[in-house]
């Protein structure tokens, strides 16, 4: 392992293949902090600036912010695979393209949005409905999908007329410069988006940031309630997009061959650091065995390998405490019982920090394998009896994200699918829509992304009483 000297107030962006140091970077404290949420207010306070345009005036901007994106694809997915370990594969159907694709669906969202609207009264008059952009707002992410879940926030809050403060996780710094730079060259104005680099406490400072409107969160339960509760005293507007533990329920007529791939996107992809992914397996008893045989055999066969290969499947997980914790979970769950299937060591790589896939059966639903998210790639399944035990066990988590259902019926999938209280649910597979709400219920968060309640929550409303009667 590369020993990192570490150089005070700085930090430092270490590759997860080669564990080799790729970028020092200094480290805002609250004096950068202040200077980048003063820039953002400016911006926005400008009376002839960013926010006073129109949709259509700032549209122009961010469709060339998307050429430009769009044109430095494979730059983006390189500088994010090098830092976090993310296969080329996935970060070209990712991180490759988000920034183009979340800027041309929010256009064509703000496009069909009037600014104001005339409202009639029920006892007579009007009155006349405002929208208007919401502020300054901070951008806190992470690491494992940094561009996705940044763009998720950026596209419909530049498109609104905010101004950004963007905190990327200090793990994944370099593809927020490559974006920071486009958006210099396509035009966005000084001070429009505003990057700070650092950890928690830099995210802290800008969170209570005085002159913050609102903050857009992705990360862990544990850093959303701190945020939370940080915002609550504030009284300032929060979404929270945090952790999961969703359920996949395989109904008595999957086919979970014929639906391997997809098998594999809802439940191991990025090497099992994606936050909606189906990690509680629940099988029937009837075809159980027969189902742990499939994900054992899925993860025996996954390439693992240096994520720069196009045809790897699982690269390392992104940092060296990330891998302490999921081999932590793993001898935890033999610990407890669980029967080891796939994996459950480390492959014969000699540098990177590598975790085999890892399947386990037998899993007690009360166990802490059944419960905490690992974010890793480990598996527990656990037998069901009917579907009334399988729903139950799919509620029964602190999490609501997301979750899949397998069924050769797409109509008894959807009827299981309205049971379950998460946040999206996909029927053999789970891929995000752009264009549909996605939040977090329970533990999950707070707010939605995506669609067009996605621009709302970066939207404030007034409204003016023109006629009374
Ligand atoms: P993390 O919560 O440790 O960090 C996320 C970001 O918040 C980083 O930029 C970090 O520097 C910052 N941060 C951490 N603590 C903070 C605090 N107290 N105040 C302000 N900022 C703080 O999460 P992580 O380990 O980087 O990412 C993994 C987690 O993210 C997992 O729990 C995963 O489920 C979750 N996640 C959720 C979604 C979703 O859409 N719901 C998507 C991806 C990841």
């Amino acid at each position: 392992m590369t020993v990192t000297a570490a150089v005070p107030g700085h930090l430092h962006v270490v590759s997860a293949a080669t564990e080799e140091v790729l970028a020092t970077l200094p480290e805002a404290g609250p004096a950068e902090v202040d200077a980048a949420v003063g820039a953002a207010r400016a911006a926005f306070d400008d009376p002839a600036g960013w926010s006073t345009w129109s949709a259509a005036e700032r549209g122009v901007v961010l469709a060339r912010l998307a050429e430009r994106l769009a044109a430095r694809g494979d730059d983006l997915v390189h500088a994010v695979s090098t830092q976090n370990g993310m296969p080329v594969a996935i970060g070209a159907g990712s991180e490759g393209v988000v920034g183009p694709r979340m800027l041309g669906y929010y256009a064509s969202v703000i496009a069909a949005q009037p600014v104001e609207e005339e409202r009639q009264r029920p006892g007579g008059g009007t009155t006349v409905v405002r929208r208007g952009p919401i502020g300054v707002v901070a951008v806190i992410v992470p690491w494992n999908f940094p561009l996705s879940l940044a763009f998720f926030k950026l596209a419909p809050a530049l498109h609104a007329g905010c101004t950004i403060v963007w905190k990327p996780s200090p793990e994944t710094v370099l593809d927020a410069r490559i974006v920071t730079e486009e958006m210099a060259a396509a035009g966005l104005p000084d001070g429009v988006v505003n990057l700070v680099l650092g950890g928690r406490e830099t995210g802290m400072a800008l969170v209570q940031h005085p002159g913050v409107d609102k903050v857009a969160f992705t990360g862990s339960t544990a850093a959303g309630r701190a945020i939370g509760e940080a915002c609550g005293r504030l009284l300032r507007p929060v979404s929270l997009e945090l952790g999961g533990k969703s359920a996949a329920v395989v109904l008595e007529d999957a086919d979970l061959p014929a639906h391997a791939a997809d098998v594999f996107a809802a439940s191991l992809l990025n090497s099992g650091q994606t936050c909606y992914l189906s990690t509680r397996v629940l099988a029937p008893r009837s075809r159980y065995e027969e189902v742990v045989e499939f994900y054992a055999g899925l993860a025996r066969s996954l390439r693992i390998g240096d994520p720069l290969d196009p045809a790897t499947q699982i690269g390392p997980v992104a940092t060296a405490a990330q891998r302490a914790r999921v081999e932590g979970f793993i001898a935890g769950a033999l610990a407890d019982g669980s029967r080891l299937v796939a994996g459950g060591g480390r492959p014969d790589i000699d540098r990177g920090w590598y975790v085999e896939p890892t399947v386990f059966a037998d899993v007690d639903p009360r166990s802490t394998l059944a419960r905490e998210e690992v974010f890793g790639p480990v598996l527990a399944i656990t037998p069901y009896d009917d579907e009334d035990h399988a729903v139950a066990l799919a509620n029964d988590s602190a999490y609501g994200l997301a979750g899949s259902i397998w069924t050769e019926d797409v109509d008894r999938g959807l009827a299981v699918a309205r049971r379950i209280r998460t946040g999206a649910l996909g029927i053999n597979g789970f891929r995000l829509d752009v264009a549909s709400p996605f939040g977090g219920l329970k533990d999950s968060g707070l707010g939605y992304e995506l669609g067009p309640e996605g621009l709302a929550t970066f939207q404030e409303l007034r409204s003016i009483y023109t006629a009374l009667r």
